[in-house]
């Protein structure tokens, strides 16, 4: 179950290069090279009315960058792919209403409306807001497979995805309070 945003649309460079990438470029400055990439995400308002679809850079940064800006847990759960201690987190018992950002870069991620108990000492939600705002990805780390879910825009580690959810999807966002930033409504 692999969901990743493909972006069709192109960009031709300008005269001289004559190459058309999909969805990226090479931009070259002082000697280093960074892919910049776009994606298409949903926006929302803080309490939770989708605004429609933007498509907007990829938030790329330097692992220095990440760490002036995080505390160290959220530097190690969301750039390093830790996972908090259960029963731990900031949202695990958290029962407001409001909406879920990454705690990186502001995306929209989950909404208090899919949250659900899940005992497990982790803030649990069966749906996404918005499924272009996350990415899936295959996790074999620690000798299994697991799908691991990142935020599209920041590339930020958020947690896994079970099959044992509630319905009406059936799924388990199993994700870490420190990866999120939570916005009463
Ligand atoms: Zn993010």
């Amino acid at each position: 179950m692999r969901r990743r945003t493909f972006l069709t649309s192109s960009f031709s460079l300008a005269a001289g290069a004559g190459i058309t990438l999909a969805g990226s470029f090479q931009a070259s400055a002082s000697g280093f090279s960074k892919s910049r990439k776009l994606v298409k995400l949903v926006e929302f308002t803080d309490s939770g009315q989708r605004k429609g679809i933007i498509e907007v850079e990829k938030v790329q940064k330097s692992d220095a960058e990440w760490r002036e800006q995080l505390t160290p847990e959220q530097f190690e759960v969301a750039r390093h792919a830790g996972t908090e201690r259960a029963f731990t987190g900031k949202y695990w018992n958290n029962h407001e209403h409001g909406i879920y950002r990454c705690v990186c870069c502001g995306n929209v991620l989950f909404s208090s409306d899919t949250k659900f108990e899940s005992h497990t000492g982790w803030p649990s939600f069966w749906e996404p807001i918005a499924k272009e705002n996350v990415e899936d990805r295959v996790d074999t780390s620690y000798g299994a497979i697991r799908t691991e879910v990142r935020c599209a825009k920041c590339d930020a580690h958020l947690g896994h995805v079970f099959d044992d959810g509630p319905r009406p999807t059936g799924l388990r966002y199993c994700m870490n309070s420190a990866s999120l930033d939570f916005i009463k409504s």
